[in-house]
């Protein structure tokens, strides 16, 4: 049996406790069922508007088989989720065929921020759409990027 659909409906029904009710253990088992929804679902991404107030919209991005929305917020939870915080010391990042030692991972607006470290030992950042991470893998200490 596919695993996904009863992860929807398990994520549904943990939504119906509003976020400030919950506690550490329920977010972490919440925020475990939309990691596993994220890596096994074939998402298929929606863009949506949406009103902030009268005047302004933001942009949305969804998926229409699982109604996660694939936000900054939701991929810098994800990662560092997956991410041993224990190992941050030796954390990396494989983007194609390069590898990087991987020190901070943050949002700003709605990009996520990876900060490397560089060939000539320089700290950069590498900016990425919310969306780039679809299909990514995280593995204990490691953060693979297509
Ligand atoms: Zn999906």
């Amino acid at each position: 049996m596919n695993e996904l659909e009863p992860l929807i409906k398990s994520k549904n029904s943990l939504e119906e406790i509003p976020v400030k009710n919950r506690s550490l253990q329920f977010q972490n088992l919440y925020m475990h069922t939309c990691s596993l929804i994220f890596t096994k679902c074939n998402h298929n991404i929606i863009y949506d508007y949406i009103d902030i107030d009268v005047e302004k919209s933001k942009q949305i991005c969804y998926c229409d088989i699982c109604y996660l929305t694939i936000d900054a917020d939701f991929i810098c939870n994800f990662l560092l989720f997956n991410l041993d915080s224990e190992l941050k010391e030796i954390w990396k990042l494989h983007v194609g065929n390069f590898s990087y030692p991987l020190k901070n991972i943050y949002k700003q607006n709605n990009t996520v921020k990876l900060s490397i470290i560089s060939d000539n030992n320089k700290i950069s950042t590498f900016d990425f759409n919310p969306e780039d991470f679809i299909g990514c893998s995280v593995y204990q200490r490691v953060v693979i990027l297509n």
